[in-house]
């Protein structure tokens, strides 16, 4: 049988898939020689065996635990159940990728009456020995028990105020002694140690299956399966007195990655009461001054951490009367922002590789740069300013429960979540919100650390105001009040808070950022193109690394008022004199357009793809549209109404569109090349470097492709005939539908780039209308039937494989042929990996999401990531 026990000396960081990422770390501080309590861990495959057994404890489990247990006791020097010499556990739990605040912790674990009074006369101080009771008693009750924690805290809340007591400091060993008897007939709990001990290793097996950890896990991506370990440590006392206390720290600054020690403390206070914000911590530089020896052996075991793990950490430790400990190291989670500076740094620093400097930051990270900031001239009625946790700026309507949150996000609104602190029970409204303020709670808090995970602005520990969720409303100490649905702006980067919508500016880039892409282009093999039609998006695109544009939707180019009449008119010309007439005015639009786009990407590829207009998009359909549009093109609006009427499909989507267009209407395609071709010519006149592809869409058959490229020939040869400047045209398609995928290798004989339209493959595949699945993929998701929404993130399993084919059977024909890929799925990290593995040659997505796709594509290329 598999060892399901390890002493803290038994594992190390290598080992976080069995015992845990807190466990292994634990092993790995252990075996540095830093001063860690003892204790063991019981492996997270002890949990699958638990789940697997219709959680049900292995039956030797408890032997095995046991002998560890021995040991801990000998090296501690005291003994779990013991009065005289009580030794106390901390049950964590543990999964081997962090989910932080997700699980459950005990505390205190192993007092009873009996030892607890033992506990007073050992250390000589009742009131803290009966404190640490009570806490554990909540706790327990709480978290193995199943017993609402708040009856625990209303009853103290009743307890000190019949007897005039604010604080808990003021609380005496009797009170806490009096809180306890009361306590006890709320709850029926065990006195054994023993008894407590099991039953706390089955309910941090159980809190796998809390709501709250399911739902991180979805969001983070992480697999159901893992189980979590649990890590049994012997306690330490952080609230023992004044020279006690607790604290939490990171190697770096996680908001903006400055390279400076950066933590909070409190005096005389356990672990808990810095994270859940009840209380609002000191900067640990407090500590220098009241314990200077500490804090330098803090500073040193920080920079002896993160030299070790090659990583910015977040480190908890706890200070009992004068002796310093440390009770976990991990790696820190911070700011898109501060992600790369991080990154950067330590890669100059020599800590790290380039390449894992661009795994250290996820795609998600990189939204930080691209996000709106609050325009600082902009700003005015700043009505109060509370800690800056998470950056960015966001305006939305004042709501005060995730409940509220999820609702106004549902109508289309966008909201602020004002909360007094944050629980883990808040995250779904957390994760709707443009925005998140709490009047409680430091930088490390649980609002502050999940808003920064998550890359929502956040403002936490702003004490200027007070919440008074009865009412609905907040005033803030200027006496300003804000009631539910005002609208309010939050600047997470600066912490303040503003009455109305404030303006944004446009996100901005960093030396640091610039530096990382520059790095990403050099590790990267996939090239990256933007989607963008018009001269002003496409130097965005290029602006941010643009290597070309893979798509220009030249139906997009007609949509302005002054050319959707043209539009409309050559749509209902009634033959092809009419046509004509109207094709020859959107050919001097189409021409100069196309010259503007050659321009801006002068020397890099250009992909132009045919009118594939919804032709019921264009059409006018209103009385007034229609009669404006009679008067504008001299045509009855009866005719109008006819011809419109004439062309209504019951299946749009499946229609008239696309290549289906050059079939019927070859002088459309032949009016579009001669733009393109035209557009090429002068643009090389004028000293500029056209590359233009002619992409044809929607095509399923070999025979569609040969009809359409002769018209295209033809059409180049009309414009070429007579001049010396010679133009490098490719002709390529778009594969979107199922069989043009499958017949690739037919395709492969005509076309010289193959570039993937996932949008409409994904709906041709599925079935699954682009524009109404809006009604049914919320329940498919809900219900899991689908993993992901297979228009954002690409379903490999099927499309995957329709590429794959296509790929693999049209390079067996022509080995030279290129590859690309522009529906949504381009921008999309995971899509994006999938693309380079498939060896495709360039993704192309909207201009925003160009540095995005950059650095995906290097990751794609540099290593495996889970979080991908
Ligand atoms: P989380 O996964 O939410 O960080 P932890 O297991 O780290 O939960 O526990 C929460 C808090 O409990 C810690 O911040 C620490 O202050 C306290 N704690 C855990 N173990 C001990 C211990 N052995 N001695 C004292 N305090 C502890
Ligand atoms: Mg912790
Ligand atoms: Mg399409």
């Amino acid at each position: 049988m598999a060892k399901r026990v390890y002493l803290f000396n038994e594992g190390s960081k290598d080992d976080r898939e069995l015992l845990g990422g807190k466990g292994a770390n634990l092993c790995e501080m252990t075996n540095l020689g830093l001063p860690v309590p003892y204790g063991f861990i019981i492996t997270t495959s002890t949990c699958r065996e638990y789940f697997k057994a219709g959680n049900r404890l292995p039956a030797l489990l408890e032997q095995e635990y046991r002998v560890a247990l021995d040991i801990v006791e000998k090296k501690m020097g005291a003994r779990f159940g013991d009065p005289e010499n009580p030794l106390l556990f901390s049950v964590r739990s543990g999964a081997p990728v962090s989910m932080p605040g997700m699980m459950s912790t005990i505390l205190n674990l192993g007092l009873n009456d009996e030892i607890t009074e033992g506990l007073a006369i050992k250390t000589g101080n009742a009131r803290f020995a009966y404190d640490s009771y009570r806490r554990f008693i909540s706790m327990f009750a709480d978290v193995v028990m199943g017993v609402d924690g708040q009856k625990f805290e209303h009853e103290i809340h009743q307890y000190k105020a019949t007897h005039g007591k604010t604080f808990d400091v003021e609380m005496s060993a009797q009170d806490w002694q009096e809180i306890i008897r009361i306590y006890k007939t709320l709850v029926d709990f065990p006195e054994d140690p023993f008894t407590q001990l099991k039953m706390a290793v089955e309910a941090v097996f159980m809190s796998w299956h809390t709501p709250r950890a399911i739902v991180y896990r979805e969001m983070a991506n992480i697999p159901d399966t893992l189980g979590t370990a649990v890590t049994v440590q012997a306690m330490v006392f952080g609230n023992f007195g004044d020279d006690s206390g607790s604290g939490v720290a990171f190697t770096r600054n996680p908001s903006t990655g400055e390279h400076l020690f950066f933590g909070e403390f409190l005096f005389n206070a356990a672990g808990e009461d810095v994270v859940s914000g009840v209380r609002t911590p000191l900067p640990v530089e407090a500590l220098k001054e009241r314990q200077p020896d500490i804090y330098d052996q803090l500073f040193r075991t920080q920079v002896l951490l993160e030299k070790h793990y090659r990583d910015m950490q977040d480190i908890e430790f706890t200070i009992q009367e004068g002796v310093f400990y440390m009770l976990q190291t991990r790696s820190g989670k911070r700011t898109g922002r501060a992600s790369v500076k991080i990154a950067v740094d330590m890669v100059k620093e020599g800590l790290i590789t380039e390449s894992e400097a661009l795994m250290r930051v996820s795609p998600d990270h990189v939204e930080a740069f691209l996000h709106p900031m609050v325009d600082p001239a902009a700003k005015t009625d700043i009505i109060a300013k509370g800690l800056p946790a998470s950056p960015g700026g966001a305006t939305g309507r004042v709501v005060f429960s995730a409940e509220e949150a999820e609702e106004e996000v549902a109508k289309g609104h966008r909201v602020i979540l004002v909360r007094r602190e944050t629980t883990p029970e808040d995250i779904h409204g957390m994760k709707v919100a443009a925005g998140v303020l709490t009047e409680l709670g430091g930088m490390t808090s649980h609002a502050a650390v999940v808003a920064r995970g998550m890359g929502v602005c956040a403002i936490t520990g702003c004490a200027q105001i007070s919440i008074n969720y009865a009412e609905g409303l907040f005033t803030t100490h200027a006496g300003v009040t804000v009631r539910r649905d005002d609208v309010i702006t939050l600047d997470g980067t600066t912490g303040e808070v503003m009455l109305g919508d404030i303006p944004k500016t446009e996100a901005s880039s960093s030396d640091d950022f610039q530096t990382l892409l520059t790095w990403a282009d050099k590790h990267r093999r996939l090239k990256v193109r933007a989607n963008a039609e018009t001269p002003t998006d496409a130097a965005k695109a290029r602006e941010l690394g643009a290597e070309g544009i893979g798509l220009c939707r030249t139906e997009h180019m007609f949509f302005d008022a002054d050319r959707i009449d043209v539009m409309r008119a050559m749509i209902l010309a009634e033959d092809l004199e009419e046509r004509q007439k109207y094709l020859d005015i959107l050919f001097g639009f189409q021409r100069a357009d196309i010259l503007q786009l050659f321009k801006v990407m002068d020397g890099l590829p250009v992909t132009v793809r045919l009118l594939d207009p919804p032709l019921h998009e264009f059409l006018p359909s209103s009385d007034e549209d229609i009669a404006a549009l009679a008067s504008h093109i001299g045509k009855p609006e009866t005719k109008i109404r006819q011809i419109t009427e004439s062309m209504k499909e019951v299946n749009p989507m499946l229609g008239f569109r696309g290549c289906r267009l050059s079939v019927v209407y070859p002088e459309i395609t032949a009016m579009q090349v001669r733009a393109i071709i035209t557009a090429a010519v002068e643009a090389t006149e004028q000293g500029f470097k056209p590359f233009p592809e002619i992409m044809i869409p929607l095509v399923v058959n070999v025979r569609e492709i040969r009809l359409i490229t002769d018209i295209i020939e033809q059409a180049i040869r009309e414009v070429l005939t007579g001049k010396t400047v010679s133009i490098p045209y490719k002709i390529g398609t778009m594969v979107e539908t199922p069989r043009a995928a499958l017949s690739a290798d037919r395709l492969a004989e005509v076309v010289e780039f193959m570039s993937f339209g996932t949008n409409d493959l994904t709906q041709m595949t599925y079935g699954f209308s682009r524009d109404d699945v809006g009604r049914f993929l919320p329940a498919y998701l809900a219900k899991k039937l689908v993993e992901n929404d297979p228009f954002v993130s690409l379903d490999q399993r099927a499309v995957g494989r329709l590429m794959q084919i296509a790929v693999t059977e049209s390079r067996a024909r022509k080995p030279g042929i290129k590859y690309g890929i522009c529906g949504e799925h381009g921008g999309d990290p995971r899509s994006i990996r999938f693309c380079h593995e498939l060896g495709l040659d360039y993704v192309s997505c909207s201009p925003y999401r160009v540095p995005i796709a950059r650095i995906a594509a290097a990751r794609a290329n540099v290593g495996e990531d889970l979080q991908d």
